[in-house]
């Protein structure tokens, strides 16, 4: 037998590429030996695409096919490592997507605008002395005044905690770090990542949303002064992204604080890995590569051998179910640091509040009289009200008295909700915002007013009901100037505010001290909805507005939380009531069973997007009949989701279901490509996705 040996090192290399064009690695041929995870440029036919080394041998027929060599080699940027590699291919095979395709995407997008020669100016600005100090110097002095606060005094379960983390019999399972709001979770965190970075390696905290960096890398700042600390998020700048990425890569960086993004942050020395409010839907990416950061964080720890800490008052209920399994380990923190306790909950029956109104103003009241009262006294004696209403602008729509016409988008299936500030009716799906007509478009009627309640009107009620009151808002609509965010929420620290209206933005991590009262103003609509997943979401979205309120023990007593409803009987609200989050578990776990929905089954969703809803629906139907032939999977009938139409684009689901994680993997292995072979076959076809574990249905 003879062997051809090409010219060169023949290498295989994951190209940017979407997985089911069955381009997974190529072979290209390189002058230089060259080590996994490198980063190319590679010929593909008139193209040229990024790409990286990857590993295992080169495809057995290569000797039969021309090998191009690569166009370019990025030698100046050390490879990525091994572990980051298998994160890589893990996700890639488990959320159905290339290698390639992942890998590129999750890099940052400043790496393909270098070339060698800048690239390694960048390397040895941080690398040379004083350039990192430099950094760390920079993060000293957001300490504030740059004095280092005197450690806070560990509570008992705090040191429990800390004492079962250093236990490295129990580590070996992912940590559920259960405490309510003002437990002191933040410094069990801290206090292990100490421990990480005594032992000479780094750590890693993901947090939710971008808004809530700042506070906790002021934090870890001043706890760590001299380390240096990275933050990685997409509000940051191309060439700050950069930066950040080449200090966790390169090993400079001791802490990485980032969104689920960071979960790729490549960290020759990690250590440990903090997933800060683990329940939060925000760490499920949406578009793209479908991935759960927090599941991949687990994932990463396990493969690394190191804790991975997930905190939160209200786990998800995959990681409560886990937990009662054996396989996490929950260490409680139940009680509130100073020995504050939980608002007492009440709940207002919004039938009975309203049977007395006789005007039409008074039963266009959005809070009931007895909340409103409660409101007041707190006006009075110089406490803060948080209100909590989950729609933002004026009115969710427009509607005409005589022929019924109602603001609709042309565009989408959803009305356009009035915003009165600027007498504008805006679309949130797609952003068409138009002037509010003078007449009803249809029959000409002047007489055309807003149905329903935002936050808008709820702040303009408040102010002609309560008149000495200052009140602010804190929505999207709001915030959406840079830093604008940040400045409202210090005028509630300053106490300028007395009332803040907000959507659920409000009721994560802000640390406000002086609010003793917080009202969910409409939460029945989650209760109800047909995502299996929204009492879920409504109940720790409650809790966490809960523990907005009496942050100081010394108004804890007199805290509140206030729940408008026409279900007070519902089991969810009993749960609230008694600040029982074991109870809903249970109850909302016995219904997923039930049913055989996650965390009892795996699902995946296929997505498809269309000109007109027939086609996507027939391609749907097609790839329907086709999984047929795979046993043990259930798929549901092809469906519109919610909101099915979106800037003229037809959207159709269509759900699987398996009793095996495993199971369902192998299916889509062999199921996704014959449905890309099927694609062409259906013209008008924009596009389709596969989301596994797919968090809205
Ligand atoms: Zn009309
Ligand atoms: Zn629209």
């Amino acid at each position: 037998m003879t062997e051809i040996v090409p010219p060169g090192h023949v290498l295989p290399v994951a190209i940017e590429s979407p997985r089911h064009t069955g381009l997974g690695a190529l072979d290209y041929l390189s002058e230089q030996p060259l080590a996994p995870g490198t980063l190319v440029l590679a010929p593909l036919g008139k193209r040229e695409v990024p790409g990286l080394v990857w590993d295992g041998d080169p495809a057995a027929a290569r000797t039969t096919v021309t090998l191009r060599p690569l166009s370019g080699v990025l030698t100046a940027l050390p490879p990525l490592p091994a572990d980051w590699r298998a994160l890589i291919g893990f996700a890639a095979g488990y959320y159905q997507r290339g290698i390639g395709e992942l890998a590129l995407a999750v890099l940052p997008p400043e790496l393909r605008k270098l070339d060698n020669t800048r690239l390694a100016r960048r390397l040895a600005k941080l690398m040379k002395p004083g350039g990192v100090a430099l950094a760390a110097q920079t993060h000293e002095a957001a300490a504030p005044d740059g004095v280092l606060s005197p450690r806070p005094t560990l509570s008992d379960e705090q040191r429990a905690a800390l004492a079962a983390l250093a236990d490295p019999a129990r580590t070996s399972r992912p940590v559920l770090l259960h405490g309510v709001t003002g437990s002191g979770k933040t410094e069990v965190y801290l206090h292990a990542a100490e421990t990480a970075l005594q032992a000479g390696r780094q750590a890693l905290v993901l947090v939710p949303e971008i808004n809530l960096t700042p506070q906790l890398e002021a934090r870890f700042a001043a706890r760590f002064p001299g380390r240096v600390l990275a933050s990685l998020h997409s509000a940051l700048t191309p060439a700050q992204r950069l930066r950040n990425w080449l200090l966790a890569h390169l090993g400079l960086a001791d802490l990485v604080l980032g969104t689920r993004l960071a979960i790729f942050a490549p960290m020759p020395r990690l250590g440990l890995i903090v997933v800060d409010e683990e329940h939060d839907p925000s760490f499920k990416q949406q578009e793209g590569a479908r991935y759960s950061a927090r599941d991949l964080a687990v994932w990463r720890a396990h493969q690394l051998k190191i804790p991975v800490l997930l905190g939160s008052a209200t786990p998800s209920l995959e990681t409560w179910q886990r937990v009662q399994e054996g396989r996490y380990q929950r260490l409680p923190l139940a009680l509130r640091i100073g020995g504050g306790a939980m608002p007492t909950v009440r709940m207002v029956d919004m039938g009975r509040a309203w049977q007395h109104a006789s005007t039409q103003a008074e039963k266009d009241r959005v809070l009931a009289p007895v909340l409103l009262d409660a409101i007041g006294q707190r006006l009075q004696r110089g406490e803060q009200s948080l209100l909590l209403l989950n729609r933002r602008g004026y009115a969710p729509v427009l509607s005409c008295s005589a022929c019924g016409w109602k603001s609709g988008c042309p565009h989408c299936s959803a009305w356009r909700v009035f915003h009165k500030s600027d007498r504008t009716l805006r679309c949130h799906h797609c952003g068409l915002s138009e002037r509010v007509p003078r007449a009803c478009p249809d029959c000409g009627n002047l007489d055309i007013s807003p149905v329903g309640r935002g936050t808008e009107k709820l702040q303009e009620q408040l102010a002609a009901l309560l008149p000495q009151a200052r009140i602010g808002r804190i929505d999207a609509d709001s915030t959406r100037g840079a830093g604008s965010l940040q400045q409202q929420l210090r005028a509630v620290h300053d106490g300028e505010v007395d009332v803040i209206v907000g959507t659920q933005m409000i009721a994560k991590g802000h640390d406000f001290r002086r609010v003793t009262l917080v009202a969910a103003v409409n939460p029945d609509t989650s209760l109800f909805s047909s995502d299996f997943r929204a009492p879920e979401r409504l109940f720790a979205l409650l809790m966490q507005a809960a523990g907005r309120a009496g942050r100081d023990a010394e108004v804890a007593a007199r805290s509140e939380m206030w729940v408008q409803t026409s279900n007070a009987g519902h089991p969810l609200y009993a749960a609230l009531v008694a600040h029982d989050y074991e109870a809903f578990a249970r109850q909302q776990l016995a219904e997923r069973r039930g049913a055989g929905l996650p965390p009892f089954a795996a699902l995946a969703l296929i997505r498809a997007d269309a000109r007109s809803a027939p086609v996507a629906q027939a391609f749907l139907q097609q790839a329907r009949i086709a999984a047929q032939a795979f046993e043990g999977i259930t798929v549901y009938p092809p469906v519109p989701p919610p909101v099915a139409k979106v800037a003229d684009v037809e959207r159709m689901q269509m759900l699987l279901e398996c009793p095996s994680r495993t199971a369902l993997q192998r299916m889509l292995a062999q199921w996704l490509p014959e449905l890309d072979a099927m694609r062409g076959q259906h013209k008008g076809l924009l596009r389709w996705a596969v989301d596994v574990d797919p968090l809205a249905i």
